[in-house]
């Protein structure tokens, strides 16, 4: 990586799919900027978390809804380790766990509970100069006046790959899980997952970590700098 040209003040938006490159990318990135990270699908996986302890109903959004505003996050934005409390409990473990995994999606389709998690996403993104935002819906209600804009894509399969690597799990299994969880993203009526215009696609299928790193550097710095 070559210089690194730090802005004063930046917000990125990286948006995409399950396993597109987000975090691994997104940490990388506000490092390089040495900024901070917020990792907004850890909000929604923490909130359904606590939806699971208190055993309400899924399917009801009035009881997931009270959950979630109840519900006392501590929202870590360390890009090198970006710890989350929920209730005072550490749930780093627990919101990756297949429950957890299972569940956030319907959790995140609750348009009471995304109102809530983007107020306080708004809150920490305006505590910070620099910040990188991964998600589903930065780009395009977040932080729709974000400095750079990057939707990431990579192939099902290598989606399914990265996956299960890192959870160590079955690869088709993932590749199953990942599927049922983006149609569901995609297709909700509160702030479906979506390209927005101006956002840049990256297809990370072929690359490696440094190399996108470098690339969204360098859109930032074209941007920025123009
Ligand atoms: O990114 P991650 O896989 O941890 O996100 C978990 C889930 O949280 C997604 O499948 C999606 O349902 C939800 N999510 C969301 N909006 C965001 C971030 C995540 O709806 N900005």
């Amino acid at each position: 990586m070559g210089e690194v040209l730090r802005p004063e003040r930046c917000v990125v938006a990286v948006d995409g799919p399950s396993g597109s490159g987000k975090s691994t990318v997104s940490r990388r990135l506000a490092t390089a900027l040495d900024g901070v990270y917020l990792d907004t699908g850890a909000m929604y996986r923490s909130v359904t978390w606590a939806v699971l302890q208190a055993g309400v109903d899924l399917a009801d959004p009035d009881a997931v809804t009270k959950i979630a505003l109840e519900t006392d996050l501590t929202v870590g934005t360390d890009p090198v380790a970006p710890h989350f409390r929920a209730n005072a409990v550490d749930v780093d473990a627990a919101i990756r766990g297949p429950e957890v995994t299972g569940a956030v999606s319907a959790v995140a389709a609750v348009p009471a509970v995304r109102r809530h998690l983007v107020a306080l996403q708004r809150e920490i993104i305006g505590a910070h100069s620099r910040i990188v935002v991964e998600g589903r819906d930065i780009s395009s209600v977040v932080a729709p006046d974000a400095d750079l804009k990057v939707y990431l894509t990579a192939s099902a399969a290598a989606r399914a790959q990265r996956r299960s690597l890192e959870d160590a799990t079955d690869v088709a299994a993932t590749q199953a899980d990942l599927e049922r969880r983006d149609k569901i993203d995609s297709s909700r009526t509160a702030d479906p997952l979506r390209r927005t215009d101006d956002a840049i696609e990256v297809d990370t299928t072929g690359m490696g970590i440094d190399e996108v790193v470098a690339h969204l550097l360098d859109l930032l710095n074209s941007k920025v700098t123009r």
